[in-house]
């Protein structure tokens, strides 16, 4: 009977058992929003593909995406595929005052990385020691500005495929 599955719990009532285990250790960190201009950098990352919006006519990459390219003002633009690599140009370890799903982590890192094959091109993210390891897994000890990274890609629960780094010699 639709009462008695009812006293058995609502939907609501099962996610909170089984949020009784241990937490996922990224519930409540906050996931990019798409927008049209992205859009395809996310659909590339899905597939676990590093690519940044190139200018068709003067071959210039240009990150973050959008219509015109700032060189040359034209509006013809295709994903070029990259190796992935890049080296840490920057890097800050946040501790807390922090969201508390960052504070359960903290001390992690939060990296920028310039792409090897355009240098000009500096993405944010974290360094960690696997695609789905927590972002405190790699010791900050280890930083160093211009150590060798290699992007690898995190399914996030509720939103887009993000890319990640893991150091190209741990
Ligand atoms: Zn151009």
């Amino acid at each position: 009977m639709r009462a008695d599955h009812r006293a058995g719990g609502t939907a609501a009532d099962a996610r909170s058992v089984t949020a009784d285990g241990p937490p996922a250790p990224e519930t409540g960190l906050l996931t990019p929003v798409t927008d049209d201009d992205g859009a395809p950098f996310w659909e590339y990352a899905a597939r676990g593909e590093l690519r940044v919006q190139t200018c068709t006519d003067c071959d210039e990459p240009r990150f973050p995406p959008r219509p015109c390219c700032p060189h040359c003002q034209s509006f013809t633009a295709h994903w070029q595929r990259t190796s992935g690599r890049g080296r840490i140009w920057s890097f800050v370890v946040p501790h807390p005052p922090l969201l508390p799903a960052y504070a359960a982590q903290a001390p992690y890192n939060t990296i920028v990385v310039e792409l090897a094959e355009a240098p000009r091109i500096r993405l944010v993210g974290n360094l960690v020691a696997a695609a789905d390891a927590a972002l405190n897994s790699v010791d900050p000890a280890k930083l160093r500005i211009g150590a060798p990274v290699k992007a690898v890609f995190h399914r996030t629960p509720d939103g887009p495929t993000v890319p990640r780094w893991v150091l190209e010699r741990p």
